[in-house]
């Protein structure tokens, strides 16, 4: 179907004409009565439409919009205000009837089709969500797909202020409206705004624990008709205490929710909070002068090393307020998706001494250069043995502009620490 115009004024036509424009969509047809150049040429006052007609129009428009939601139509709809232009948009079968109402409303001011056309269409919204636990069959109480017509009734529920439980089915759908605490509240407030709408669900018994549908229910008792019991037995078993997330006798009683919360960080990382702006790249370099939403995210951060490895203290303080560190202090923080999942710590000293990487060979020599020393190198436990230290150490080297065989480490160095500085330096490290 392309645009159509029919031109409710004789020839010649021009832009004073009035005229019912058509324009088929994918989900609908607008169907508009254009009247801006008539009501130029004759004036506002002389060409005006009814306020009765104008809202039977309203009406129409709603009502149609409400069908073509349960076509499954999600998108927005867009028209203007006044009796200039009157745009409605429809379901293809009505478009005939519409251009009709139109006509009648427009060349002898009666809005009456109008009327009928909105009251053919109106949906029984009402009905639909009267209280009570019911259901509601598909080619009974409606036609259109029982998700889209659920999802419907929830849009309409919400707008008066129902909450609704319910439940698609391929037959239908079972609901249970219900007023919304914040509803009533208002209700038990301002009970003179509510006088033609009396609050009709809070009567209906509620039934106890979560709701299902009726269906369900039965289904459930005449299973435990034929049920044999749990049989219950006791077996030697020593699962660990202390979890290497380094939480201790983690899964006592005292540790539920905690655990899980120091286990997470751990194990996956930190999700980046949404206060942070993490322009473009996987690596943030922080310092003491950052500002202290990176500053607390490093901290946070800082805590899955001190935990896991049983500090006293930890390797990033927040701090009163952004300050320059006298021994650059910063930490670089790698991102995966939307988790830190690697940091680095390092600051620069001029004490160092040389290590082959051999364990049994002792610390020898004294340097005093000003070496980018590392604290601490952390990686989210699922990302381990993944490069993402080396990754770190190399961001370190290049933003000093150093071979990475100049930076320190601290000592002593976990066997991790160990692998790691043996790839980047194989000939011996500088520690401290
Ligand atoms: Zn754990």
């Amino acid at each position: 179907m392309a645009e159509d115009v029919i031109f409710l004024d004789p020839p010649p036509f021009s832009w004073r004409s009035r005229k019912i424009s058509i324009r088929p969509a994918r989900w609908y047809v607008v169907v508009e009565l254009d009247r801006d150049g008539y009501v130029d040429v004759h004036g506002p006052e002389a060409s005006a439409l009814p306020a009765e007609i104008v809202e039977a129009a309203d009406k129409l428009r709603s009502a149609a919009m409400d069908r073509i939601y349960l076509d499954g139509y999600t998108g927005n709809f867009l028209w203007g205000g006044g009796d200039r232009t009157i745009t409605l948009f429809m379901p293809f079968p009505y478009v005939d009837d519409t251009v009709d109402a139109l006509r009648s409303a427009e060349e002898e001011r009666n809005g009456s089709k109008l009327d009928a056309l909105a009251s053919r269409l109106a949906l029984p919204i009402g009905d639909w969500l009267l209280p009570g636990e019911r259901q509601l069959r598909r080619g009974v109480d409606f036609d259109a797909r029982p998700h889209t017509f659920l999802r419907f009734l929830r849009a309409k529920a919400h707008h008066q202020g129902l909450r609704l439980n319910g439940r698609a089915t391929p037959s239908g759908v079972w609901i249970r409206p219900q007023l919304s605490r914040i509803e009533k509240l208002s209700r038990a407030a301002f009970p003179e705004e509510y006088v033609d709408r009396p609050d009709r669900w809070s009567r209906v018994p509620q039934t106890d624990g979560p709701w299902r549908p009726l269906e369900d229910r039965i289904r459930d008792q005449g299973r435990s008709d034929d049920v044999s019991p749990v049989v219950f037995r006791q077996v030697k078993v020593r699962p660990t205490v202390d979890c290497p997330c380094g939480f201790r006798d983690a899964f006592a009683e005292f540790g539920i929710g905690r655990h899980e919360a120091q286990h997470e960080l751990w194990s996956i990382g930190l999700p980046i909070p949404g206060n942070i702006n993490w322009e473009h790249g996987n690596i943030a370099l922080v310092t003491p002068q950052s500002g202290v939403a990176w500053r607390r995210l490093v901290a946070k951060i800082a805590l899955a090393p001190k935990r896991e490895n049983g500090y006293d203290f930890t390797t990033w303080e927040v701090g009163d307020q952004a300050k320059p560190s006298l021994t650059n202090r910063r930490a670089y923080l790698l991102r995966f998706q939307r988790y830190i999942i690697g940091y680095l710590v390092a600051e620069d000293r001029d004490h160092h001494r040389r290590w082959t990487l051999d364990p049994d060979d002792p610390y020898t020599g004294d340097d005093s250069t000003t070496r980018p020393s590392i604290d601490l190198i952390w990686t989210a436990a699922v990302h381990r043995g993944k490069a993402v230290g080396s990754a770190l150490v190399q961001a370190l080297a290049e933003s000093a502009g150093c071979p990475q065989s100049e930076l320190s480490w601290s000592t002593p160095l976990s066997p991790a620490g160990q692998r790691l500085a043996r790839r980047v330096s194989p000939n011996g490290i500088w520690v401290h």
